[in-house]
């Protein structure tokens, strides 16, 4: 089969054989399945998906339905020689499901069932059932509107409501309406979640029925702060070892934290301590889990916990849903998550650690009562949880939107306005997509005023062909003017991943200083430029990277990205070429993509962002952070204590103006 997103990663093997030799036989499998509380309503759910074109389905986490209902839809042959996709907001959720199926069936991964996520495609053309993020999915859209190779179409963990999710939601209604319009095959379309509040689901899809299912719930002992933490990392620290001091061995404990650099060093401190602990303590083994996480290391989160020691793994919010963990019986909850967001009004977009739901909050707790009561510490108190959202607002009314609206026209649904959105963003969000849009050239200015006939241009379609943000598709576009496509499709790779610094928290000085050699005076992105290039010139040596502090499985996976960008590069026939030394052509391109990303420096020391005037200041990490240049543009805006930009880049002024004349002219005259 055609993979335009392969990975050749030899980690897979070895996956593969890591989960043969953990996971039980056949038949062992089999009788797990008939257990699971979804086999019962097995008839009629086929029943309803037989006979209707929508159904929604709500189960508990942990009852079957990402697991099962495919295979059900499969067994029945229900999928008529086409596939089935079951999308997850996570890749993670996508590869783990679709490994943990492929054993159910006792198959290969890629085979029957299979999976597809961003610069990962793991299908051929035997593959019947496909695990896919939502995004895939809506990326195959642009080419094929009404879905034609599936037959099915599973929106899994609707509550999460994603953009990928919430935009999917319209398209695949809208593909659903035209294949009947047309006779076609009909598109089933099943929406799983695994929260109550379904009603809205059920109206967005034709008064679609609702299938309970039902859970096994154990009861939960939820703990609360007695007052408000300050810090809410120590207090994790302290309460998972109140709780490993407390509990008998082999009852696992999850932590609930937001980002990969926290959980890193969290899980590095929780070791540390247990060193220092006396042998009376059961042994713990410390996992990490988070969706840029290695799938080899992600599996480990799913082995058994050896008899006699503890297990503890520190998450981000995706063990609250989307994936299954056993043994878990105590479950810390920080009540915070890193999450977007975005002000239409004042144009600021940034990622911001902040209070979950309370719906996020009972779903972290219902993670320790799966199989037996558990209990659950809640790192803040009462009164505050009484404060916190009932639900998350959806994603869609709080992030920019220029990706979204760029898909959008790219599926040809030139009326963004007036989309089929089961929750509307604003007007104003919308517009404010637009005319980031028209800035970065994507759509026509004669166009914009004239709203509700939009059409991308030549550029704003090749935009579209990457799987980016519009901006780093900017970036990559630009570089052709400026002969630096090697260098930008780098730096655009390695900004698609993680960080590819390694900086233990206790050898924080001995990291700087053996990165020193590759700090560029021009900023971040070219210094990442130089470990890559350095990283190559050693042929990806593991010990350089320790010697040298950076972290080898990003950059790795960076250069597997920059394969695939490459690859749709050529696509575009994107003329392949280098500038050298010289950092000039790679700064303007930056500032082609990133004009809106741009601040400078005030009088008093500080820095401004350009178009949103707020106060902002370089990252600790950045390698500018001691330097001040006069204007800078950056990657993104993290608010922690202060307003922060990371990945700093030196640009000249005027090659804003040159990016982006109209936005900058517009700026001038309105102050
Ligand atoms: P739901 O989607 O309703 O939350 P799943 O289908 O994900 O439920 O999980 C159902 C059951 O399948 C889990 O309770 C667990 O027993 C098993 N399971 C799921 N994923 C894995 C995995 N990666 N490894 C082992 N068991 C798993
Ligand atoms: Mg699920």
């Amino acid at each position: 089969g055609k993979r335009p997103f392969h990975s050749p990663s030899p980690q897979s093997n070895k996956k593969q054989k890591l989960m043969n030799g953990s996971a039980h036989s056949y038949v062992q499998l089999q009788e797990e399945r008939q257990q699971l509380p979804i086999y019962s309503a097995r008839k009629k759910l086929l029943q309803q998906v037989q006979r209707l074109a929508s159904a929604i389905v709500i189960g508990e986490t942990g009852s079957g339905k990402t697991t099962q209902i495919p295979q059900f839809l499969y067994e029945a042959q229900m999928h008529r020689n086409h596939l089935i996709a079951c999308t997850q907001p996570r890749r993670v959720a996508a590869m783990t499901v679709a490994e943990r199926v492929a054993a159910e069936k006792g198959a290969e991964v890629g085979e029957l069932v299979g999976y597809c996520v961003r610069f990962d495609d793991m299908t051929n053309e035997n593959t019947r059932i496909k695990y896919m993020t939502d995004g895939m999915l809506l990326r195959e859209a642009i080419l094929d509107p009404i879905l034609k190779r599936y037959s099915i179409v599973i929106l899994d963990e609707a509550h999460e409501r994603t953009v990928h999710t919430d935009v999917l939601f319209g398209v695949v209604k809208a593909a659903q309406k035209q294949r009947k319009n047309r006779g076609l095959m009909p598109l089933k379309i099943i929406v799983m979640s695994a929260t109550m509040d379904v009603d809205h689901f059920s109206q967005y899809f034709g008064d679609a029925p609702v299938l309970y299912i039902q859970g096994r719930q154990f009861p939960v002992e939820v703990l609360y702060a007695t007052e408000p933490q300050s810090d809410y990392l120590f207090a994790a620290l302290v309460t998972v070892f109140q709780v490993h001091k407390d509990a008998p061995p082999n009852e696992d404990i999850l932590v609930f934290l937001t980002g990969q650099e926290e959980i890193e060093s969290a899980v590095k401190s929780i070791k540390d301590i247990a060193q220092d602990l006396s042998q009376d303590y059961p042994p713990l083994v410390v996992c990490p889990m988070y969706a840029a996480l290695p799938a080899y290391h992600q599996l480990r989160v799913f082995q058994p916990t050896p008899k006699g020691s503890r297990k503890v793994i520190v998450s981000t919010n995706i063990a609250e849903t989307s994936v299954t963990i056993h043994g878990i019986k105590h479950v810390i909850d920080t009540g915070m998550v890193k999450a977007k967001s975005y002000n239409a009004g004042s144009g600021l977009d940034l990622l911001r650690v902040q209070r979950v739901s309370q719906a996020q909050a009972w779903q972290r707790t219902g993670r320790a009562g799966r199989e037996a009561p558990g209990s659950c510490y809640r790192l803040y108190t009462e009164p505050e949880f009484g404060k916190m959202n009932i639900n998350a607002v959806p994603e869609i009314q709080r992030c920019n939107l220029a990706s979204v609206v760029l898909q959008l026209l790219a599926l040809g649904i030139s009326d963004v306005l007036s989309f089929d959105f089961m929750d509307k963003p604003s007007k104003d969000s919308l517009e404010a997509a637009l005319q980031q849009l028209e800035w970065l050239g994507a759509v026509a200015v004669a166009d914009c005023s004239a709203q509700g006939k939009l059409k991308l241009t030549a550029v704003g379609k090749q935009m579209a062909a990457f799987p980016l943000d519009p901006k780093l598709a900017k970036i990559l576009l630009v570089a052709r003017e400026h002969n630096c496509l090697d260098e930008m499709l780098t730096i655009v790779a390695l900004l698609s991943v993680e960080s590819i610094l390694h900086t233990p928290q206790n050898k924080r000085d001995e990291a700087v200083a053996a990165r020193k050699k590759f700090v560029s005076p021009d900023g971040d992105h070219l210094t990442m430029l130089n470990i890559y290039r350095a990283y190559k010139s050693f042929n990806g040596s593991k010990q350089w990277c320790f010697e040298n502090y950076v972290n080898g499985r990003n950059l790795k996976l960076a250069a597997e990205v920059r394969k695939q960008l490459h690859e749709i590069s050529c696509r575009l026939q994107l003329p392949s070429n280098s500038c050298g030394r010289d950092t000039t052509p790679i700064r303007k391109c930056l500032t082609a993509g990133l004009f809106m990303n741009s601040a400078e420096l005030q009088k008093e020391g500080k820095y401004a962002t350009l178009i949103t005037r707020k106060a902002v200041a370089i990252h600790p990490s950045s390698s500018l952070f001691m330097c001040k240049p006069a204007c800078v543009v950056y990657t993104e805006l993290v608010q922690t204590t202060k307003c922060y930009m990371r990945d700093v880049c030196v640009v000249d002024p005027d090659w804003l103006t040159e990016a982006a004349p109209k936005c900058f002219k517009k700026k001038k005259m309105s102050t």
